[in-house]
């Protein structure tokens, strides 16, 4: 068997250091030049983290078979290869487009190790750990798999995109990153996954913007533990809720399928925590603003997140001193604000940007009447945040302990996320744990904080 058979597909050369003991994968390609390319993908990953490529199916540990599903005759050639491989190596990754049709291949062959669909470098990868080892890399040994995080051990960041398709007037990001451009779903999870095994126990999903994540790539069909799952927020969310951390959604606009997203909330890890960045109020300014999902009624929308889920924590930014904003529009602003009763919000004054159009804009506000009127919604979101924080005194909470002192340990609930929201001050006691998590009753609170005590 050469490593890729059956086609004349390149075989992938070995380095001169190559060694009989490190362990060797076989490889079948079949297909098109995409499966090619998706061959080479599985290659190089495994190459590159020190397997050999074996010629032949008696020097394999185990084999590969990337297959074609187009017609019936590529299905019934990539049938007989997993056929082959199985019966003269034994041990068989399914990957490729035939992949897509698990049922069809796990009935043909129950004796397969796992079946991946195409496009699924990390998925085959994983695969290839689980039933071959790595082998030992004096480099990326000592690396750990989730690799070098800045953050405690216990929460990370998860970023699934980058860039960004909108054009908000007072911002540069797209030019400075680009488009959208989604990571491949499978690839999101398998990253998830390795945080929760290494330990994380809250994971912040954060990209320019997460409720379009999959929009570039038309929410295509990925996969991940044998399952097809789309690149779509709303699958992801869900996926995600299923892992056994805690999930935090950051900068979600409020489109309509984000409603769904809210009714899984009651199920998993997924926390029932938004943070929608809605920047403003008045439908001119937002207009103004070029901000996505303007059209909207984001007031309808916020009173349905919370009848479906009285307990959700709602988290928005603002920018108070727009060009051209009112005194009106920002009493608007205001108002919205007393009837969204947000639980946590930022505001900035007006800033300009250098390359921002929004410069370009007539009724620049001046510094004084912007720096007010921030002032004015923090005064007021404070009384809201406060009022809010209130009702939650005499509850059982569920929170993750950051750290913990002689003086007690400082927590954070699921309406808390790391460094933007308030903490919970919870009482020294030796249940807690920095890193853990624990249930505490809410014995106080204050504008931005709880207090509360271990039971
Ligand atoms: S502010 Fe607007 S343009 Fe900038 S990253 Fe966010 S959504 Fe994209």
């Amino acid at each position: 068997m050469p490593s890729v058979a059956r086609r004349p597909v390149p075989r992938a050369r070995e380095p001169a250091s190559a060694t009989p003991a490190q362990p060797a994968v076989g490889f079948v390609s079949l297909g098109c030049p995409k499966a090619l390319v998706d061959s080479e993908r599985i290659l190089t990953r495994l190459r590159a983290e020190g397997y050999r490529i074996a010629p032949r199916y008696e020097d394999a540990d185990l084999v590969v078979v990337n297959t074609c599903g187009f017609i019936d005759a590529a299905v019934t050639e990539s049938l007989e290869a997993i056929g082959e491989a199985l019966a003269e190596n034994g041990k068989v990754i399914v990957t490729g487009c035939l992949g897509a049709r698990q049922a069809l291949v796990k009935q043909a062959h129950p004796r397969v190790l796992a079946v991946t669909g195409p496009r699924a470098t990390a998925e085959v990868m994983r695969e290839v750990h689980r039933h071959l080892p790595r082998p030992h890399d004096p480099f990326t040994s000592l690396v750990p798999p989730q690799g070098v995080k800045l953050t405690p051990r216990h929460y990370a960041y998860l970023k699934i995109a980058e860039g960004c398709n909108h054009r908000c007037t007072f911002c540069i990001i797209p030019s400075l990153r680009g488009e959208l451009v989604s990571r491949p779903v499978g690839d999101v999870l398998e990253e998830a996954a390795a945080l929760v095994a290494a330990g994380v126990k809250e994971l912040l999903v954060i990209s320019q913007d997460t409720s379009a994540y999959g929009v570039d790539v038309r929410y295509r069909t990925g996969f991940w533990g044998g399952r097809p799952v789309r690149t779509r927020m709303t699958e992801l969310a869900r996926a995600l809720g299923g892992l056994g951390a805690w999930v935090r959604l950051h900068y979600v606009y409020p489109y309509p399928h984000v409603d769904e997203v809210v009714a899984y909330m009651s199920e998993g890890g997924l926390l029932p925590y938004l943070d929608v960045p809605f920047q403003h109020a008045s439908p001119r300014i937002l207009r103004l603003m070029k901000r996505p999902a303007r059209g909207e009624d984001n007031l309808a929308r916020i009173r349905r997140w919370r009848a479906a889920r009285p307990d959700i924590t709602l988290r928005s930014t603002f920018i108070a001193g727009f060009p051209g904003e009112t005194e009106a529009e920002f009493e608007e602003l205001l108002a919205f604000l007393e009837a969204a009763e947000l639980d946590r919000v930022g505001c900035f004054a007006y800033s300009p940007v250098a390359g921002a159009a929004a410069n370009a804009l007539p009724g620049a506000i001046p510094d004084a009447v912007k720096e007010e009127r921030r002032r004015r919604l923090m005064q007021l979101q404070e009384e809201i945040s406060a009022r809010r924080l209130r009702r939650r005194v005499g509850t059982m909470i569920p929170v993750l302990v950051d750290s913990v002192s002689t003086a007690g340990a400082v927590a954070r609930g699921h309406a808390d996320a790391p460094g933007i929201d308030g903490v919970v001050h919870v009482a020294p006691s030796p249940r807690l744990k920095a890193g853990e998590f624990a249930t505490v009753r809410v014995t106080g609170s204050d504008v931005h904080d709880l207090r509360a005590e271990a039971v």
